[in-house]
Protein backbone atom coordinates (compact mmCIF):
# COMPACT_ATOMS: atom_id res chain seq x y z
CA UNK A 1 0.00 0.00 0.00
CA UNK A 2 1.75 3.11 -1.18
CA UNK A 3 -1.05 5.55 -2.39
CA UNK A 4 -2.61 8.08 0.30
CA UNK A 5 -5.61 8.78 -1.87
CA UNK A 6 -7.43 6.52 -4.83
CA UNK A 7 -9.68 7.65 -8.04
CA UNK A 8 -12.37 5.61 -9.33
CA UNK A 9 -13.67 6.43 -13.20
CA UNK A 10 -10.82 8.00 -15.40
CA UNK A 11 -13.31 9.96 -17.93
CA UNK A 12 -12.88 13.83 -18.14
CA UNK A 13 -13.27 14.80 -14.14
CA UNK A 14 -11.82 11.59 -12.64
CA UNK A 15 -8.90 12.09 -14.62
CA UNK A 16 -8.51 16.08 -13.98
CA UNK A 17 -9.04 15.57 -10.15
CA UNK A 18 -6.68 12.59 -10.10
CA UNK A 19 -4.24 14.60 -11.81
CA UNK A 20 -4.74 17.71 -10.00
CA UNK A 21 -4.33 15.48 -6.49
CA UNK A 22 -0.70 14.51 -8.12
CA UNK A 23 0.53 17.94 -8.85
CA UNK A 24 -0.16 18.71 -5.00
CA UNK A 25 2.45 15.97 -4.37
CA UNK A 26 -0.48 13.13 -3.38
CA UNK A 27 0.26 9.51 -4.32
CA UNK A 28 -2.72 9.12 -6.12
CA UNK A 29 -4.38 5.25 -6.92
CA UNK A 30 -5.97 5.47 -10.23
CA UNK A 31 -8.76 2.57 -11.27
CA UNK A 32 -11.22 2.65 -14.39
CA UNK A 33 -13.97 -0.36 -15.29
CA UNK A 34 -12.27 -0.35 -18.40
CA UNK A 35 -9.12 -0.83 -18.07
CA UNK A 36 -8.25 0.77 -21.49
CA UNK A 37 -8.98 4.27 -20.03
CA UNK A 38 -6.43 3.59 -17.26
CA UNK A 39 -3.53 2.72 -19.86
CA UNK A 40 -4.28 5.62 -21.66
CA UNK A 41 -4.69 8.16 -18.86
CA UNK A 42 -0.98 6.41 -17.43
CA UNK A 43 0.12 7.08 -21.09
CA UNK A 44 -0.53 10.70 -21.13
CA UNK A 45 -0.46 11.97 -17.47
CA UNK A 46 1.81 9.22 -15.87
CA UNK A 47 4.86 10.94 -15.61
CA UNK A 48 2.76 14.38 -14.06
CA UNK A 49 3.76 12.90 -10.57
CA UNK A 50 2.77 9.29 -8.37
CA UNK A 51 0.52 7.24 -10.02
CA UNK A 52 -1.02 3.79 -9.25
CA UNK A 53 -2.48 2.31 -11.75
CA UNK A 54 -4.48 -0.97 -10.94
CA UNK A 55 -6.58 -3.32 -12.91
CA UNK A 56 -8.66 -4.87 -10.71
CA UNK A 57 -10.59 -2.57 -8.01
CA UNK A 58 -9.36 -5.40 -5.63
CA UNK A 59 -5.82 -4.16 -6.48
CA UNK A 60 -6.94 -0.65 -5.76
CA UNK A 61 -8.03 -1.16 -2.84
CA UNK A 62 -5.07 -2.68 -1.67
CA UNK A 63 -2.82 -0.16 -2.87
CA UNK A 64 -4.30 2.24 -0.46
CA UNK A 65 -2.53 3.33 2.48
CA UNK A 66 -4.87 3.02 5.64
CA UNK A 67 -7.52 4.06 6.89
CA UNK A 68 -8.09 4.86 3.33
CA UNK A 69 -9.76 7.48 1.04
CA UNK A 70 -11.47 6.97 -2.24
CA UNK A 71 -12.50 9.37 -4.90
CA UNK A 72 -15.64 7.78 -6.92
CA UNK A 73 -16.20 10.16 -10.17
CA UNK A 74 -18.17 8.08 -12.28
CA UNK A 75 -21.64 8.55 -13.43
CA UNK A 76 -24.13 9.49 -11.29
CA UNK A 77 -27.53 7.00 -10.37
CA UNK A 78 -27.01 2.87 -10.44
CA UNK A 79 -23.43 3.14 -11.55
CA UNK A 80 -22.20 4.71 -8.28
CA UNK A 81 -24.23 2.86 -6.26
CA UNK A 82 -22.20 -0.24 -8.00
CA UNK A 83 -18.71 1.42 -7.82
CA UNK A 84 -19.58 2.33 -3.98
CA UNK A 85 -20.94 -1.63 -3.21
CA UNK A 86 -17.83 -2.93 -4.55
CA UNK A 87 -15.43 -0.84 -2.87
CA UNK A 88 -17.14 -1.04 0.45
CA UNK A 89 -17.03 -4.83 -0.07
CA UNK A 90 -13.36 -4.39 0.23
CA UNK A 91 -12.51 -1.33 2.44
CA UNK A 92 -12.39 -1.56 6.37
CA UNK A 93 -14.13 0.32 9.30
CA UNK A 94 -12.74 3.61 9.40
CA UNK A 95 -12.10 4.37 5.71
CA UNK A 96 -13.44 7.07 3.58
CA UNK A 97 -15.30 6.61 -0.07
CA UNK A 98 -15.89 10.21 -1.22
CA UNK A 99 -18.78 10.17 -3.93
CA UNK A 100 -17.89 13.45 -6.54
CA UNK A 101 -20.32 12.48 -8.77
CA UNK A 102 -23.82 14.53 -9.63
CA UNK A 103 -25.65 12.41 -7.35
CA UNK A 104 -28.82 13.07 -6.00
CA UNK A 105 -28.84 14.59 -2.47
CA UNK A 106 -31.30 12.10 -1.40
CA UNK A 107 -29.29 9.20 -2.89
CA UNK A 108 -26.39 10.77 -0.78
CA UNK A 109 -28.55 10.35 2.56
CA UNK A 110 -29.23 6.65 1.64
CA UNK A 111 -25.49 5.65 0.71
CA UNK A 112 -24.49 7.41 3.93
CA UNK A 113 -26.84 5.57 6.32
CA UNK A 114 -25.33 2.49 4.78
CA UNK A 115 -21.92 2.82 4.72
CA UNK A 116 -22.01 3.73 8.14
CA UNK A 117 -24.03 0.60 8.94
CA UNK A 118 -20.36 -1.15 7.69
CA UNK A 119 -18.47 1.44 10.05
CA UNK A 120 -17.53 3.37 6.67
CA UNK A 121 -17.67 7.03 6.35
CA UNK A 122 -18.93 8.37 2.97
CA UNK A 123 -18.93 11.49 1.87
CA UNK A 124 -20.85 13.60 -0.66
CA UNK A 125 -19.15 15.97 -2.54
CA UNK A 126 -20.05 18.50 -4.88
CA UNK A 127 -17.17 19.54 -7.52
CA UNK A 128 -18.13 22.30 -10.06
CA UNK A 129 -15.76 23.93 -12.79
CA UNK A 130 -15.80 21.02 -15.07
CA UNK A 131 -13.06 19.29 -16.15
CA UNK A 132 -10.83 22.44 -16.38
CA UNK A 133 -12.06 23.13 -13.07
CA UNK A 134 -11.16 19.90 -11.65
CA UNK A 135 -7.46 19.79 -13.11
CA UNK A 136 -7.31 23.01 -11.70
CA UNK A 137 -8.61 24.30 -8.82
CA UNK A 138 -12.83 23.37 -8.58
CA UNK A 139 -15.13 24.43 -6.07
CA UNK A 140 -15.91 21.63 -3.77
CA UNK A 141 -18.72 21.06 -1.85
CA UNK A 142 -18.15 18.05 0.77
CA UNK A 143 -21.31 16.85 3.31
CA UNK A 144 -20.30 13.73 5.59
CA UNK A 145 -19.15 13.79 9.28
CA UNK A 146 -17.34 16.67 11.18
CA UNK A 147 -14.30 13.51 11.37
CA UNK A 148 -14.38 12.05 7.68
CA UNK A 149 -14.03 16.10 7.22
CA UNK A 150 -11.49 16.63 9.42
CA UNK A 151 -9.29 14.06 7.51
CA UNK A 152 -10.23 15.44 3.82
CA UNK A 153 -9.54 19.31 4.80
CA UNK A 154 -5.79 18.70 3.98
CA UNK A 155 -6.33 16.89 1.06
CA UNK A 156 -9.16 19.18 -0.53
CA UNK A 157 -7.41 22.63 0.20
CA UNK A 158 -5.00 21.58 -1.52
CA UNK A 159 -6.65 21.07 -4.62
CA UNK A 160 -9.44 23.41 -4.19
CA UNK A 161 -9.49 26.65 -6.40
CA UNK A 162 -8.26 29.80 -4.32
CA UNK A 163 -10.06 33.26 -4.13
CA UNK A 164 -7.89 35.59 -2.62
CA UNK A 165 -5.40 32.85 -1.48
CA UNK A 166 -8.61 30.86 0.54
CA UNK A 167 -9.61 27.51 -0.57
CA UNK A 168 -12.94 27.27 -2.00
CA UNK A 169 -14.32 24.32 0.17
CA UNK A 170 -16.15 23.96 3.30
CA UNK A 171 -17.58 21.52 5.05
CA UNK A 172 -21.11 21.64 3.89
CA UNK A 173 -22.97 19.91 6.72
CA UNK A 174 -24.16 16.32 7.25
CA UNK A 175 -25.01 13.62 4.70
CA UNK A 176 -26.46 14.81 1.82
CA UNK A 177 -25.98 18.84 2.41
CA UNK A 178 -23.33 18.94 -0.23
CA UNK A 179 -25.02 16.97 -2.77
CA UNK A 180 -27.36 19.72 -2.23
CA UNK A 181 -25.70 22.75 -2.47
CA UNK A 182 -24.28 21.98 -5.42
CA UNK A 183 -27.20 21.04 -6.95
CA UNK A 184 -28.88 24.56 -5.91
CA UNK A 185 -25.57 26.01 -7.54
CA UNK A 186 -26.12 24.32 -10.85
CA UNK A 187 -30.04 25.62 -10.72
CA UNK A 188 -28.38 28.95 -10.46
CA UNK A 189 -26.18 28.18 -13.37
CA UNK A 190 -29.20 27.79 -15.30
CA UNK A 191 -30.67 31.04 -14.73
CA UNK A 192 -27.55 32.72 -15.27
CA UNK A 193 -27.27 31.00 -18.43
CA UNK A 194 -30.85 32.07 -19.31
CA UNK A 195 -30.55 35.59 -18.24
CA UNK A 196 -27.34 35.76 -20.41
CA UNK A 197 -29.40 34.02 -23.30
CA UNK A 198 -32.25 36.79 -23.03
CA UNK A 199 -30.18 39.61 -23.28
CA UNK A 200 -28.44 38.22 -25.90
CA UNK A 201 -31.85 37.69 -28.24
CA UNK A 202 -32.38 41.18 -27.37
CA UNK A 203 -29.26 42.30 -28.99
CA UNK A 204 -29.89 40.50 -31.67
CA UNK A 205 -33.25 39.99 -32.94
CA UNK A 206 -34.58 42.85 -30.91
CA UNK A 207 -31.42 45.77 -32.04
CA UNK A 208 -30.33 43.61 -35.19
CA UNK A 209 -26.76 43.88 -33.76
CA UNK A 210 -24.17 40.87 -34.72
CA UNK A 211 -22.46 38.29 -32.83
CA UNK A 212 -19.66 40.06 -33.14
CA UNK A 213 -21.25 43.09 -31.56
CA UNK A 214 -22.76 41.02 -29.06
CA UNK A 215 -19.78 40.19 -27.79
CA UNK A 216 -18.16 43.14 -27.28
CA UNK A 217 -20.99 44.36 -24.98
CA UNK A 218 -20.56 41.12 -22.85
CA UNK A 219 -16.73 42.10 -22.82
CA UNK A 220 -17.69 45.57 -21.39
CA UNK A 221 -20.40 44.30 -18.78
CA UNK A 222 -17.47 42.02 -17.62
CA UNK A 223 -15.99 44.91 -16.35
CA UNK A 224 -18.85 45.81 -14.40
CA UNK A 225 -20.74 44.69 -11.42
CA UNK A 226 -21.94 41.64 -13.92
CA UNK A 227 -18.17 40.69 -13.98
CA UNK A 228 -18.23 36.66 -14.07
CA UNK A 229 -17.22 33.83 -15.49
CA UNK A 230 -20.50 32.97 -17.42
CA UNK A 231 -20.36 36.63 -18.88
CA UNK A 232 -16.99 36.45 -20.24
CA UNK A 233 -17.23 32.97 -21.92
CA UNK A 234 -20.28 34.57 -23.76
CA UNK A 235 -18.26 36.73 -25.29
CA UNK A 236 -15.75 34.21 -26.30
CA UNK A 237 -18.69 31.66 -27.73
CA UNK A 238 -20.03 34.95 -29.91
CA UNK A 239 -16.78 35.40 -31.10
CA UNK A 240 -16.30 32.40 -32.18
CA UNK A 241 -16.17 31.29 -36.22
CA UNK A 242 -17.09 28.30 -37.41
CA UNK A 243 -14.75 26.94 -39.53
CA UNK A 244 -16.37 24.81 -41.60
CA UNK A 245 -18.79 27.66 -43.13
CA UNK A 246 -16.69 30.92 -41.34
CA UNK A 247 -20.10 32.01 -40.26
CA UNK A 248 -20.74 32.83 -36.50
CA UNK A 249 -20.03 29.48 -34.62
CA UNK A 250 -23.53 30.71 -32.72
CA UNK A 251 -25.55 31.23 -35.92
CA UNK A 252 -24.71 27.14 -36.80
CA UNK A 253 -25.29 25.31 -33.39
CA UNK A 254 -28.93 23.81 -33.39
CA UNK A 255 -30.67 26.00 -30.64
CA UNK A 256 -31.98 22.88 -28.48
CA UNK A 257 -30.51 23.10 -24.90
CA UNK A 258 -29.42 20.04 -23.23
CA UNK A 259 -29.40 19.67 -19.95
CA UNK A 260 -28.52 16.84 -17.87
CA UNK A 261 -30.94 16.86 -14.13
CA UNK A 262 -30.01 18.87 -12.00
CA UNK A 263 -31.97 22.18 -12.91
CA UNK A 264 -35.10 19.95 -12.94
CA UNK A 265 -34.06 18.62 -9.14
CA UNK A 266 -33.61 21.72 -8.32
CA UNK A 267 -36.98 22.95 -9.32
CA UNK A 268 -38.44 19.80 -7.75
CA UNK A 269 -37.16 20.18 -4.49
CA UNK A 270 -37.99 24.04 -4.13
CA UNK A 271 -41.49 22.77 -5.40
CA UNK A 272 -41.75 19.88 -2.30
CA UNK A 273 -40.57 22.68 0.21
CA UNK A 274 -42.56 25.32 -1.31
CA UNK A 275 -39.85 28.01 -1.86
CA UNK A 276 -40.28 29.78 -5.48
CA UNK A 277 -37.47 29.55 -7.66
CA UNK A 278 -38.93 30.74 -10.69
CA UNK A 279 -35.62 32.28 -12.42
CA UNK A 280 -34.29 28.45 -11.85
CA UNK A 281 -37.73 26.98 -13.16
CA UNK A 282 -38.21 29.31 -16.28
CA UNK A 283 -34.83 28.30 -17.20
CA UNK A 284 -35.15 24.70 -17.09
CA UNK A 285 -38.62 25.39 -18.85
CA UNK A 286 -37.17 27.22 -21.55
CA UNK A 287 -34.69 24.30 -22.43
CA UNK A 288 -37.74 21.92 -22.79
CA UNK A 289 -39.94 24.41 -24.17
CA UNK A 290 -36.38 24.88 -27.01
CA UNK A 291 -36.24 20.83 -27.41
CA UNK A 292 -39.58 20.33 -27.82
CA UNK A 293 -39.50 19.72 -31.98
CA UNK A 294 -42.59 18.53 -32.70
CA UNK A 295 -44.29 21.50 -30.69
CA UNK A 296 -42.19 23.90 -32.08
CA UNK A 297 -42.25 22.96 -35.95
CA UNK A 298 -45.70 22.81 -35.81
CA UNK A 299 -46.08 26.64 -34.44
CA UNK A 300 -43.54 27.59 -37.25
CA UNK A 301 -46.52 26.09 -39.73
CA UNK A 302 -49.01 27.66 -37.41
CA UNK A 303 -47.76 31.33 -38.94
CA UNK A 304 -49.43 32.91 -35.51
CA UNK A 305 -49.32 36.67 -36.44
CA UNK A 306 -47.86 38.93 -33.60
CA UNK A 307 -44.63 41.54 -34.38
CA UNK A 308 -41.46 40.46 -35.47
CA UNK A 309 -39.49 40.94 -32.42
CA UNK A 310 -38.14 44.22 -34.19
CA UNK A 311 -37.25 46.93 -31.09
CA UNK A 312 -37.85 49.94 -33.06
CA UNK A 313 -34.79 51.46 -31.43
CA UNK A 314 -32.81 54.55 -32.88
CA UNK A 315 -29.54 54.81 -33.59
CA UNK A 316 -28.72 57.84 -30.55
CA UNK A 317 -30.57 55.90 -28.24
CA UNK A 318 -29.61 52.43 -28.21
CA UNK A 319 -26.56 52.67 -25.51
CA UNK A 320 -28.96 53.60 -23.04
CA UNK A 321 -30.85 50.45 -24.75
CA UNK A 322 -28.15 48.48 -24.14
CA UNK A 323 -27.66 49.61 -20.34
CA UNK A 324 -31.06 49.27 -19.78
CA UNK A 325 -30.54 45.61 -20.88
CA UNK A 326 -27.40 45.45 -18.53
CA UNK A 327 -29.47 46.73 -15.62
CA UNK A 328 -32.26 44.22 -16.46
CA UNK A 329 -29.95 41.46 -16.21
CA UNK A 330 -28.16 42.61 -12.73
CA UNK A 331 -31.73 42.59 -11.46
CA UNK A 332 -33.05 39.46 -12.45
CA UNK A 333 -29.56 37.65 -11.90
CA UNK A 334 -29.78 39.18 -7.88
CA UNK A 335 -32.97 38.23 -7.73
CA UNK A 336 -32.20 34.50 -9.19
CA UNK A 337 -29.14 33.57 -6.28
CA UNK A 338 -31.36 35.31 -3.59
CA UNK A 339 -33.87 32.63 -4.48
CA UNK A 340 -31.15 29.81 -4.46
CA UNK A 341 -30.08 30.54 -1.25
CA UNK A 342 -33.88 30.62 0.19
CA UNK A 343 -33.95 27.36 -0.84
CA UNK A 344 -30.54 25.93 0.65
CA UNK A 345 -31.85 27.82 3.86
CA UNK A 346 -35.17 25.91 3.51
CA UNK A 347 -33.73 23.01 3.38
CA UNK A 348 -31.00 23.08 5.85
CA UNK A 349 -33.98 23.52 8.26
CA UNK A 350 -35.92 20.59 6.75
CA UNK A 351 -33.02 17.94 6.67
CA UNK A 352 -31.27 19.25 9.94
CA UNK A 353 -28.31 21.14 8.59
CA UNK A 354 -26.59 24.63 9.87
CA UNK A 355 -25.39 25.61 6.79
CA UNK A 356 -22.95 28.31 6.63
CA UNK A 357 -24.23 30.98 3.80
CA UNK A 358 -21.62 33.14 3.97
CA UNK A 359 -19.55 30.02 3.28
CA UNK A 360 -21.37 29.35 0.64
CA UNK A 361 -21.29 32.45 -1.34
CA UNK A 362 -17.34 32.23 0.02
CA UNK A 363 -16.28 28.60 -2.39
CA UNK A 364 -18.11 29.87 -5.29
CA UNK A 365 -15.93 32.64 -5.85
CA UNK A 366 -13.10 30.46 -7.81
CA UNK A 367 -13.32 27.30 -9.34
CA UNK A 368 -16.63 27.07 -10.22
CA UNK A 369 -19.32 27.89 -13.60
CA UNK A 370 -20.83 30.56 -11.18
CA UNK A 371 -17.83 32.57 -9.97
CA UNK A 372 -18.38 36.30 -9.73
CA UNK A 373 -17.58 39.37 -8.70
CA UNK A 374 -20.81 39.84 -6.72
CA UNK A 375 -20.48 36.64 -4.81
CA UNK A 376 -18.04 38.79 -2.55
CA UNK A 377 -20.88 41.05 -1.59
CA UNK A 378 -23.51 38.53 -1.33
CA UNK A 379 -20.76 36.92 1.66
CA UNK A 380 -20.18 39.63 3.19
CA UNK A 381 -24.43 40.54 2.93
CA UNK A 382 -24.98 36.78 4.59
CA UNK A 383 -22.07 37.28 7.17
CA UNK A 384 -23.21 40.84 8.60
CA UNK A 385 -26.67 39.35 9.13
CA UNK A 386 -28.93 41.61 6.53
CA UNK A 387 -29.29 38.59 4.63
CA UNK A 388 -30.72 36.10 6.33
CA UNK A 389 -34.49 36.76 5.01
CA UNK A 390 -33.71 37.31 1.57
CA UNK A 391 -30.86 38.44 -0.08
CA UNK A 392 -32.92 41.42 -1.55
CA UNK A 393 -33.03 42.80 1.90
CA UNK A 394 -29.89 43.80 2.29
CA UNK A 395 -28.62 47.25 1.42
CA UNK A 396 -26.37 46.57 -1.38
CA UNK A 397 -28.83 44.51 -3.21
CA UNK A 398 -32.38 46.63 -1.86
CA UNK A 399 -29.83 49.75 -3.87
CA UNK A 400 -28.85 47.49 -6.63
CA UNK A 401 -32.16 46.47 -7.46
CA UNK A 402 -33.85 49.82 -7.23
CA UNK A 403 -31.44 51.35 -8.96
CA UNK A 404 -31.87 48.55 -11.92
CA UNK A 405 -36.22 48.94 -11.52
CA UNK A 406 -37.17 51.13 -13.86
CA UNK A 407 -35.00 49.88 -17.12
CA UNK A 408 -36.10 46.21 -15.66
CA UNK A 409 -39.63 47.42 -16.13
CA UNK A 410 -38.96 49.11 -19.40
CA UNK A 411 -36.98 45.76 -21.07
CA UNK A 412 -40.10 43.59 -19.80
CA UNK A 413 -42.74 45.65 -21.46
CA UNK A 414 -41.03 46.51 -24.53
CA UNK A 415 -40.11 42.71 -25.02
CA UNK A 416 -43.94 41.85 -24.23
CA UNK A 417 -45.32 44.46 -26.65
CA UNK A 418 -42.24 43.18 -29.58
CA UNK A 419 -42.95 39.78 -29.09
CA UNK A 420 -39.46 38.81 -27.49
CA UNK A 421 -39.81 35.92 -25.22
CA UNK A 422 -38.15 36.55 -21.39
CA UNK A 423 -39.31 33.95 -19.21
CA UNK A 424 -36.27 35.06 -16.50
CA UNK A 425 -36.59 38.57 -16.64
CA UNK A 426 -40.30 39.02 -16.35
CA UNK A 427 -40.61 35.80 -14.11
CA UNK A 428 -38.32 37.53 -11.98
CA UNK A 429 -39.73 40.84 -11.82
CA UNK A 430 -43.10 39.27 -11.23
CA UNK A 431 -41.46 38.41 -8.30
CA UNK A 432 -39.87 41.21 -6.73
CA UNK A 433 -43.31 42.75 -7.68
CA UNK A 434 -44.84 40.03 -5.00
CA UNK A 435 -42.58 40.09 -2.56
CA UNK A 436 -42.82 44.10 -2.53
CA UNK A 437 -47.03 43.81 -2.34
CA UNK A 438 -47.87 43.87 0.90
CA UNK A 439 -51.39 42.26 -0.08
CA UNK A 440 -51.11 39.95 -2.64
CA UNK A 441 -54.73 38.15 -4.40
CA UNK A 442 -54.22 34.90 -2.49
CA UNK A 443 -56.65 36.60 -0.08
CA UNK A 444 -59.33 35.57 -3.16
CA UNK A 445 -57.48 32.16 -3.78
CA UNK A 446 -58.32 31.51 -0.25
CA UNK A 447 -62.12 32.44 -0.51
CA UNK A 448 -62.14 30.45 -3.41
CA UNK A 449 -60.85 27.13 -1.80
CA UNK A 450 -63.03 27.72 1.18
CA UNK A 451 -66.10 27.87 -1.81
CA UNK A 452 -65.62 24.59 -3.81
CA UNK A 453 -63.34 22.60 -0.59
CA UNK A 454 -64.27 23.66 2.52
CA UNK A 455 -60.65 24.15 3.02
CA UNK A 456 -61.21 27.06 5.16
CA UNK A 457 -59.49 30.59 5.49
CA UNK A 458 -57.57 32.80 8.74
CA UNK A 459 -58.97 36.47 8.91
CA UNK A 460 -57.09 39.46 9.18
CA UNK A 461 -58.79 40.64 12.31
CA UNK A 462 -58.49 37.61 14.21
CA UNK A 463 -56.78 34.09 15.07
CA UNK A 464 -58.48 31.19 14.20
CA UNK A 465 -59.21 29.02 10.86
CA UNK A 466 -62.82 29.89 9.61
CA UNK A 467 -65.28 28.55 6.69
CA UNK A 468 -68.11 30.27 5.07
CA UNK A 469 -71.46 28.02 4.47
CA UNK A 470 -71.96 28.81 1.33
CA UNK A 471 -75.25 26.73 1.09
CA UNK A 472 -76.86 27.99 3.64
CA UNK A 473 -79.12 31.21 3.52
CA UNK A 474 -76.89 34.39 4.58
CA UNK A 475 -74.26 32.96 4.39
CA UNK A 476 -73.08 32.08 8.18
CA UNK A 477 -69.36 32.37 9.07
CA UNK A 478 -68.15 29.71 11.65
CA UNK A 479 -64.83 29.17 13.12
CA UNK A 480 -63.20 26.00 12.85
CA UNK A 481 -60.66 26.51 14.96
CA UNK A 482 -59.17 28.60 17.16
P1 LIG B 1 -19.27 10.30 -17.00
O1 LIG B 1 -20.40 10.79 -16.21
O2 LIG B 1 -19.36 10.30 -18.49
O3 LIG B 1 -18.97 8.78 -16.52
C1 LIG B 1 -17.99 7.99 -17.13
C2 LIG B 1 -17.22 7.21 -16.09
O4 LIG B 1 -18.09 6.38 -15.33
C3 LIG B 1 -16.21 6.27 -16.73
O5 LIG B 1 -15.07 6.23 -15.92
C4 LIG B 1 -16.96 4.95 -16.75
O6 LIG B 1 -16.14 3.84 -16.84
C5 LIG B 1 -17.62 5.03 -15.42
N1 LIG B 1 -18.75 4.11 -15.30
C6 LIG B 1 -19.95 4.18 -15.92
N2 LIG B 1 -20.73 3.15 -15.55
C7 LIG B 1 -20.00 2.40 -14.68
C8 LIG B 1 -20.26 1.22 -13.95
N3 LIG B 1 -21.44 0.61 -14.03
N4 LIG B 1 -19.28 0.75 -13.15
C9 LIG B 1 -18.10 1.35 -13.07
N5 LIG B 1 -17.80 2.48 -13.72
C10 LIG B 1 -18.75 2.99 -14.52
O7 LIG B 1 -17.89 11.00 -16.56
P2 LIG B 1 -17.55 12.51 -16.17
O8 LIG B 1 -16.10 12.49 -15.91
O9 LIG B 1 -18.12 13.48 -17.13
O10 LIG B 1 -18.33 12.73 -14.80
C11 LIG B 1 -18.08 11.94 -13.63
C12 LIG B 1 -19.04 12.38 -12.55
O11 LIG B 1 -18.80 13.75 -12.24
C13 LIG B 1 -20.51 12.29 -12.95
O12 LIG B 1 -21.28 11.92 -11.84
C14 LIG B 1 -20.85 13.71 -13.36
O13 LIG B 1 -22.22 13.99 -13.22
C15 LIG B 1 -19.99 14.49 -12.38
N6 LIG B 1 -19.65 15.85 -12.80
C16 LIG B 1 -19.35 16.12 -14.10
C17 LIG B 1 -19.01 17.42 -14.48
C18 LIG B 1 -18.64 17.68 -15.89
O14 LIG B 1 -18.44 18.88 -16.21
N7 LIG B 1 -18.52 16.69 -16.75
C19 LIG B 1 -18.95 18.50 -13.51
C20 LIG B 1 -19.20 18.09 -12.17
C21 LIG B 1 -19.55 16.82 -11.84
P3 LIG B 1 -15.81 3.16 -18.27
O15 LIG B 1 -14.62 3.90 -18.81
O16 LIG B 1 -15.49 1.75 -17.94
O17 LIG B 1 -17.01 3.29 -19.13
Amino acid sequence: AAANVGVVGLAAMGASLARNLAHHGNKVAVFNRTYARTEDFMEHHGQEGDFYPARTVEEFVASLEKPRTAIVMVKAGAPTDQVINELADLMEPGDIIVDGGNSFFQDTIRREKAMAQRGLHFVGMGVSGGEEGALNGPSLMPGGSEESWERLKPILESIAAKADGEPCVMHIGPNGAGHFVKMVHNGIEYADMQLIAESYDLMRRGLGMTPDEIGAVFEDWNRTELNSYLIEITAQVLREKDERTGKPLVDVILDHAGMKGTGTWTVQCALNLGIPVTGIAEAVFARGLSSQTELREGAAAQHFSGPDAALDVPADQRDAFLDDIRHALYASKIVAYAQGFNEIAAAGKEYGWDIDMAGVARIWRAGCIIRARFLDTISDAFETGTADVSLLFAPYFKEAIERCGQPWRRIVADCAMHGIPIPCFSSSLAYFDGLRSTRLPAALIQGQRDLFGAHTYQRIDMPGAFHVEWEEPGHPEVQVSK
